[in-house]
């Protein structure tokens, strides 16, 4: 006991386990700054049609380069960000980034695709969520329709009546709702015929074993099922093999996001996939 109590702290702290408060100041710090400093960039993972491969969509997803340490996760710095409150600043700056990467590719003649961000709850909360939204899309003069909110099912769960207004707020803007990790919250399924939802994303937990097990399969098959009698827009995250995009088609998938396609890549090399007009 007193042997372990002794070892290099480090180890305490492995993978999983919350980090040391030290740490976790100074990295709350660092991103604090990483905003002003520039280090913060979205990167473009492409969506495909299980249909016939076509690109019809894009996620665009947070990457965070420290001038030390490198490249940080967002499983690491999103957490923290949540936390911290600086969620929204980041928020912002993500869907201001992305807009106007948007109104940039409309300029150069690119064929576009809607473009996914995620949301965080802290900012689903916020009274002038929509509004803000709203903001970013006419800041850049973009077309509501190129744009796509992820929602988590907790999200909307929270508070029914409350999440259901504001859908439809954002469906009045005129923009795509999807909920993102599928299958891995508390969903009613009640309620979630209320929603004005477009598109159900089933989480990869559940497709990385698609092949492995009847389980997993049965999962998918239900959840495609659901969302279809909702008439929903079904998308497989974290797609990696032929297989598995041989058995997501089989079970009726609409869409498919993963590294069998294309990894979330920077700006300028996304746009090489966006043909021109
Ligand atoms: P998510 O929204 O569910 O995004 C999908 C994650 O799966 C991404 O991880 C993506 O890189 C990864 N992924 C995509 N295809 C594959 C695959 O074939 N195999 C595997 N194993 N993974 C795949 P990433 O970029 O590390 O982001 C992790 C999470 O961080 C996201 O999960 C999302 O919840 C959050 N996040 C990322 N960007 C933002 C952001 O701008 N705002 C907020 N609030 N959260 C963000
Ligand atoms: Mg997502
Ligand atoms: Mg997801
Ligand atoms: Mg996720």
């Amino acid at each position: 006991r007193a042997k372990e109590d002794g070892r290099n702290g480090i180890e305490f702290f492995a993978d999983g386990m919350a980090a040391p408060t030290s740490e976790r100041l100074s990295l709350e710090h660092a991103l604090r700054r990483a905003l002003e400093r520039g280090e913060l960039a979205l990167h473009y993972q492409p969506v495909v049609s299980a249909v016939d491969g076509q690109l019809i969509a894009a996620e665009a997803l947070l990457r965070w380069t420290h001038p030390e340490l490198g490249n940080i996760p967002p499983d690491r710095f999103i957490p923290l960000a949540e936390e911290s409150g600086l969620i929204l600043p980041i928020g912002n700056w993500v869907l201001d980034t992305l807009c106007q990467q948007l109104a940039a590719w409309q300029a150069e003649g690119r064929h576009m695709v809607p473009v996914a961000a995620n949301i965080s709850p802290l900012q689903f909360r916020r009274a002038d969520f929509v509004a803000s939204v709203a903001e970013a899309l006419r800041r850049h003069d973009v077309p509501p329709g190129l744009l796509t909110l992820e929602l988590t099912e907790s999200m909307v769960m929270r508070d029914v009546e409350r999440a259901a207004r504001q859908l439809d707020e954002l469906k009045a803007l005129g923009l795509s709702v999807a909920i993102d990790d599928f299958g891995t919250g508390y969903s009613s399924l009640a309620y979630l015929k209320r929603f004005a939802l477009d598109k159900l994303k089933v989480d990869q937990s559940f497709v990385r074993e698609i092949n492995t097990g009847p389980e997993d399969r049965a999962i998918v098959a239900a959840i495609v099922g659901l969302g279809h009698n909702l008439g929903l827009e079904l998308v497989a995250e974290g797609v990696e093999t032929g297989e598995m995009v041989n058995t997501l088609r089989e079970l009726g998938c609409d869409s498919l996001q993963g590294w069998h396609y294309g990894k979330a890549e920077p700006a300028a090399q996304f746009a090489d996939r966006l043909g021109r007009a």
